[in-house]
């Protein structure tokens, strides 16, 4: 029998901004270091702290239509003025190695996954309310009004996608949220 090593499986996961995602993640990343984050490529300017091949690939808006031309995204999208995008060459390279990867991407780029790769898992994390979503926004002081105004008009969008989705998991309690995305993602 042929010795070839199993293919690690795809999962995305998106939700509002401010939802709590990147938490989330921190806080199953560390405790299932096994699993890989996908980094992706983005022409939003770093926020502080951020850096550059750990938190996203930062690029120019020329290079990012230059990778596009190209075809090197497994998808892309345009979230709140700036793009961002997965190169399709870092995902199948962590696949082929038998890494289960983790996708944090919105909406739209999810879809595009799901038709290229059926196979994926579709996770959306939602607000315990939205009015705690606009809390957790604001209380994460990163952005300025019009952003937040934004991201939140962003996110009646996103709710609505959530439906197409294969999980739902509400990040109140974060233990709790982690315990369920565990049981997603390690079972
Ligand atoms: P996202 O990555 O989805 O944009 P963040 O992880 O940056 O969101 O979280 C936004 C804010 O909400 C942060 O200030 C974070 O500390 C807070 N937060 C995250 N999860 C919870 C939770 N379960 N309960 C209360 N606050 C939370
Ligand atoms: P932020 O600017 O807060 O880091 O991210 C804004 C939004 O872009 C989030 O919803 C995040 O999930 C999404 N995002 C991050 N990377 C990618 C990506 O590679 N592709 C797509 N389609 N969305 C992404």
């Amino acid at each position: 029998m042929k010795n070839e090593k199993r293919k690690g499986k795809l999962f995305v996961i998106s939700g509002c901004s401010g939802v709590g995602k990147g938490t989330l993640l921190k806080v199953f990343l560390e405790k299932n270091p096994q699993i890989e984050l996908s980094i992706s490529a983005t022409t939003r300017k770093p926020r502080p702290g951020e850096v550059d091949g750990v938190n996203y690939f930062f690029l120019t808006k020329e290079e990012f239509e230059t990778a596009v031309k190209n075809n090197e995204f497994l998808e892309w999208a345009e979230f709140n003025g700036n793009f961002y995008g997965t190169k399709e060459a870092y995902v199948e390279k962590k696949l082929n190695e038998g890494k289960n990867v983790i996708l944090e991407i919105e909406t739209r780029g999810a879809f595009q996954i799901k038709e290229k790769k059926p196979d994926v898992v579709l996770i959306f994390i939602l607000p315990p309310s939205l009015d705690e979503l606009e809390h957790r926004l604001r209380g994460r002081n990163t952005e300025d009004e019009a952003a937040i105004q934004n991201r939140l008009h962003e996110a009646y969008r996103e709710l609505e996608c959530s439906k197409k989705y294969d999980y739902c998991i509400v990040n109140d309690d974060l233990n709790q949220a982690v315990k369920e995305l565990e049981e997603v993602i390690c079972s």
